[in-house]
This record gives structure tokens, C-alpha cells and sequence, in this order.
């Protein structure tokens, strides 16, 4: 990755100096199954029902700074009341919100990696302390007693459930043990828990735990990744000090009248999603036959994605994108994901695309033929 030039490496602030120049890495592609986006789109109903908000929205006024409608929609389906919702622009901004207004310097933030990366990123800029609480290596799984260990040191913990990339859920009684354990905040990420199966969230533990803080998204299962909208469930008092660190107007007229609207037809959601989670296990049992003949571990995924590891991951996701035009994230470089690729779970035509892209690059034989046969 390229650093910050020498110059401005001297005029940032001393802990950003070693920041990576941001460089998506995008390559156009036919198929993108890179960023476990939806890639149905929005159903046509819903589609037609936000065209006519967004045309019926004027541009010429600041938003409601905190998406009123929208919290009480958004309050009422998940069975509370608005004090106990805050909207972002995605879930990215709530995230670095949570850190920016709990973190800081001399806090402890603990995370469970291989995970989101994001979290790690908003601790170095915000200046707080990570404590790794690593995963086993081999069935990507998290050491239960380490991290209530580690959550009764952290000020803050995130887990994610369905975690990305690793697809296993954070059960409902660790995280109770975490909120019981934590002396600060406990943050469960269900950006991808609509993909999973139903009493997987740890919504319920909310009215027992006010250390408990839930974190949502509209990027995956409502497809508006590009609108950027998020929300987090939560104590008020939380949702208070979220609402009071960030920017006034994030979360523009129109995302504000798109999320209201796609929320409000939520059951129209419902079939792609189901299709999604039919889809992920078919992908599943077609990527676990393929492994009865080529060298592939496939980890089994509550989200909307699966991880994949296969010798030579860097060459494969540059055949897949080069020869194939499909696009996969490559996860070669980070720490305990070594020749892992994490595939998103597509229509049922990109699936088959990407099944026989890789049934047609992975070597048949054994590992000592695969460098030659990638070649
Ligand atoms: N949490 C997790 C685990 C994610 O994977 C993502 C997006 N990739 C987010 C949060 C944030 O999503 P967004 O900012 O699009 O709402």
C-alpha cells in the first residue's frame, strides 16, 4: 500500500503518520461478488415505491438531523421506541462513532479477528488500544472463555454475528456472559443478520443489558449499500452520547426518504433474502463437492457470503477477474486468512459462473501440482 508523502507525513497528526493511501483496488467486472452487497437489487415494488419518495423529497432544506421518521419506523419494527435508535450514514459512521465518543486514549477496545477490519482502523485513528482476541486458525471459531477475559480489561468490545469474513454467529449466551462481564460496552454487529437463521440476534438481550449496544445496516439485506444507511439499537443514554458526537446533517433527504420507504415495505425484502440463504447453502454443498477433488476448505457462513481458502488465492481471484471477469475479495495478506478468498453469495447465474470458474482453475490433483497448474 502507498504511505503519505514524506511532506504531509510531518503535518498529520503523529499517530495517522503511517495511514495507507486509500486505493479501493476497483477493476470494473461482469460479476462483482467482492463487497457482499445485494446483488438482486432492490425488488421492483419497493424500487418504485423509493422512486416516488425521492421525487416527492426537496433538496433545498437541511435534513432532520436525526432521521425522526426514520428512528420511529425503525423503533416500531423492532418492537421499541426512538430514544432507543440512532441512524448513520452507513454502518461505517456509527462504528466510528462508537469509538470516537467510548475509545480514545488509554481505552482498550477488544475484537475477535480475523473480523471487519474497519474496527481496528477507527481504533488507530481515534487512538485506542486493540486487544486481539485471535480465532482458532482451523475452524475460525472464538475462544468463549478469552474473550470474557478479555471483555472484563476491555472498556469496549466488538463482535460480529454473522462475522465477516469468517460467516460463524456470536451466540446469544456468550454475549450476555460479555455484557456481564464488560465494564463498558459491549457492541454486537448484525450487519449481515438478516441472513441468518431466526433467534440468532442478540436483540433480546437489549432490555436486560444497558451496556449492550446493537449495530444494523440497510447495505445488505434492503440492497442500499449506495445509499449509506445504518442504525444502532441501544441504551438512550448511549444513542444520547452517539447522538451528540456526530455530524449534524450525515444522512442526507434523500437516503433518509429511500430508508423510510424501503423500511416500511420491509416484507417486500423477504423473498430475495430467503433466496440469498437457499442460494448460500447450495453454493456451499457445490464448493464442498469440489473440495472431494481439489485442494479448497470452505468455512459454513450464517451471511450473505462464504470464505473459501485455496492454494494460491492471489493467483486465483487475478484469474477469476482477468479470465472470468468475476471479482472475489482476496484475503491473502491479512493475518490469519492465508490464501483465503471470501465469495458473495449472488444470483443464482453468478453463482454457477463463479462455480465453474473454479472448478475450472483449481488443479484436480493433489497440492504438489497446484502451482503448476495455475500457472
Ligand atoms: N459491519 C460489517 C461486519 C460489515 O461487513 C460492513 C460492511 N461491509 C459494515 C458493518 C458497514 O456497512 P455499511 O457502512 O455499508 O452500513
Amino acid at each position: 500500500m502507498p504511505q503519505l508523502s514524506p511532506r504531509v507525513q510531518a503535518l498529520v497528526q503523529p499517530h495517522l503518520r503511517d495511514l495507507d493511501v486509500y486505493d479501493p483496488n476497483f477493476t470494473p467486472t461482469r460479476i462483482n461478488l467482492s463487497a457482499n452487497e445485494n446483488t438482486y437489487d432492490v425488488p421492483p415494488a419497493a424500487r418504485a415505491a423509493i422512486d416516488e419518495a425521492l421525487a416527492a423529497t426537496h433538496t433545498n432544506r437541511y435534513p432532520d438531523p436525526l432521521s425522526n421518521e426514520l428512528r420511529d419506523e425503525l423503533a416500531a419494527w423492532h418492537g421499541t421506541d426512538r430514544a432507543h435508535v440512532i441512524v448513520g450514514n452507513g454502518g461505517d459512521e456509527l462504528l466510528y462513532n462508537f469509538l470516537l465518543a467510548f475509545g480514545g486514549p488509554g481505552r482498550t477496545l477488544a475484537i475477535c479477528p480475523p473480523t471487519f477490519s474497519e474496527y481496528a482502523f477507527f481504533a488507530s485513528l481515534t487512538q485506542t488500544d486493540v486487544a486481539e482476541v485471535w480465532r482458532d486458525p482451523e475452524t475460525m471459531l472464538a475462544d468463549d472463555d478469552a474473550l470474557v477475559d478479555a471483555a472484563g480489561k476491555a472498556n469496549l468490545i466488538i463482535l460480529t454475528s454473522p462475522n465477516n469474513p469468517t460467516g460463524d454467529l456470536a451466540p446469544v449466551a456468550l454475549v450476555r456472559r460479555l455484557c456481564e462481564a464488560c465494564p463498558g460496552l459491549v457492541m454486537v454487529d448484525e450487519a449481515y443478520g438478516e441472513f441468518a437463521a431466526p433467534g440468532s440476534s442478540c436483540e433480546s438481550l437489549l432490555d436486560a443489558y444497558d451496556n449492550l449496544v446493537v449495530l444494523h445496516t440497510l447495505s445488505k439485506a434492503f440492497a442500499l449499500a449506495g445509499a449509506r444507511c445504518g442504525y444502532v439499537l441501544a441504551a438512550p443514554d448511549v444513542v444520547e452520547a452517539l447522538a451528540a458526537v456526530r455530524q449534524l446533517y450525515s444522512v442526507n433527504v434523500l437516503t433518509q426518504a429511500a430508508a423510510l420507504t424501503a423500511v416500511r415495505l420491509r416484507d417486500e425484502f423477504a423473498p430475495t433474502v430467503a433466496t440469498i440463504v437457499s442460494e448460500r447453502a447450495r453454493v456451499l454443498a457445490a464448493l464442498r463437492e469440489l473440495a472431494r477433488t481439489r485442494e479448497l476448505t470452505v468455512w459454513p457462513s450464517e451471511g450473505n457470503f462464504l470464505l473459501v481458502r485455496v492454494p494460491g488465492a492471489s493467483e486465483v481471484r487475478r484469474r477469476l477477474r482477468d479470465e472470468f471477469s468475476i471479482l472475489v475479495r482476496d484475503f491473502s495478506y491479512a493475518p490469519g486468512l492465508a490464501d483465503c478468498l471470501r465469495v458473495t453469495v449472488g444470483t443464482p447465474e453468478e453463482n454457477d459462473a463463479v462455480l465453474a470458474a473454479l472448478g475450472e482453475l483449481l488443479p484436480a490433483a493433489g497440492p504438489s501440482d497446484s502451482l503448476q497448474a495455475l500457472s
